[in-house]
């Protein structure tokens, strides 16, 4: 049966990694960005090249969309419809980092208003959207698997770091996300999980790379080294293939072990 994932900033980085995992179990794809369609194209087309060495035949489509944009929400909802008439899990991955890290003290309200409205408003509203189609398409297959949700945040959910407090603020924010879509959602079977990323090596992480590898070389992740983008996939991967039915709300974190208060 046709499976259809909508990852949410798959150009580059997390997303594109959480694209090329699902393409490889045979999943179709919505591959959105926001402006750099150049990369999107290339994930469309390293989607479909994985998928067939797995012997699966897959379908991708690109549809660009500030998620941040209320008519390009819907826009993207109705291209994932259009496209291929059914929408099975919703990834809520697009994200920004400041375009400068200020101290709390210094940093600005724009850089403020525009993390909000990437970070949170965007995916809180398209999974508003998203899950007003999703309970229509239970309604009429209600025999069909049941669409699952996942979100990704941060560790920055609850780790301060004083040179980003929008990003932190942004990302605590978004934790909120699951619990209310899970509580929502539950009776109805659609499944909500939030993915916890520690520090993945993408773009966003390019200009601290020299910093983490000092911090991770002197034990700041019991495991070692950093996350790559194919570690989110893989637990993306788990939810896609229902391999937790029995939980929703959860958060999984993919960090290396990071979260683990030690003595
Ligand atoms: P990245 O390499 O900078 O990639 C960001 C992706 O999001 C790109 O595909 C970009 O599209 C897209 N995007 C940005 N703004 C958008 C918007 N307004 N609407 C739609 N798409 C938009 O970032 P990343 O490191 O993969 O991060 C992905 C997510 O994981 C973010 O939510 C981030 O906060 C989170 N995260 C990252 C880390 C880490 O260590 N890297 C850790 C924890 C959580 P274009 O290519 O078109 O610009």
């Amino acid at each position: 049966m046709k499976r259809v994932a909508l990852i949410t900033g798959a150009s580059r980085g997390i997303g594109r990694g959480i694209a090329l995992e699902l393409a490889k179990t045979g999943w179709h794809l919505v591959i959105n960005y926001a402006g750099n369609a150049a990369a999107a194209s290339q994930t469309a087309a390293d989607c479909l090249a994985a998928a067939q060495a797995g012997g699966h035949a897959i379908q991708t489509a690109t549809c660009q969309a500030d998620i941040s944009i209320s008519a390009d929400r819907a826009r993207l909802l109705d291209f994932t419809y259009t496209t291929f008439g059914r929408l099975d899990l919703l990834v809520n991955n697009a994200g920004v980092a400041p375009n400068v890290r200020a101290d709390i003290l210094e940093a600005s309200e724009e850089s403020f208003d525009r993390l909000i409205n990437i970070n949170v408003k965007g995916p809180y509203f398209l999974t508003q959207l998203a899950a007003r189609r999703m309970l229509e398409q239970v309604a009429q297959a209600p025999e069909e698997p049941r669409p699952r949700i996942v979100t990704i945040s941060s560790i920055s959910a609850y780790t301060a770091s004083t040179n980003r407090g929008d990003y932190c603020i942004a990302k605590a924010a978004l934790a909120m996300l699951t619990p209310l879509y899970a509580s929502r959602l539950a009776d109805s079977g659609i499944n909500v999980y939030e993915i916890r990323p520690g520090v993945i090596a993408t773009d966003m992480t390019g200009p601290v790379r020299e910093k983490y590898d000092k911090l991770i070389s002197e034990g700041l992740t019991p495991i070692p080294r950093w996350g790559t983008p194919a570690d989110v996939g893989k637990a993306v991967v788990a939810i896609a293939l229902d391999l937790l039915p029995f939980s929703t709300g959860e958060v999984l974190n993919v960090d290396g072990g990071f979260h683990l208060r030690r003595l």
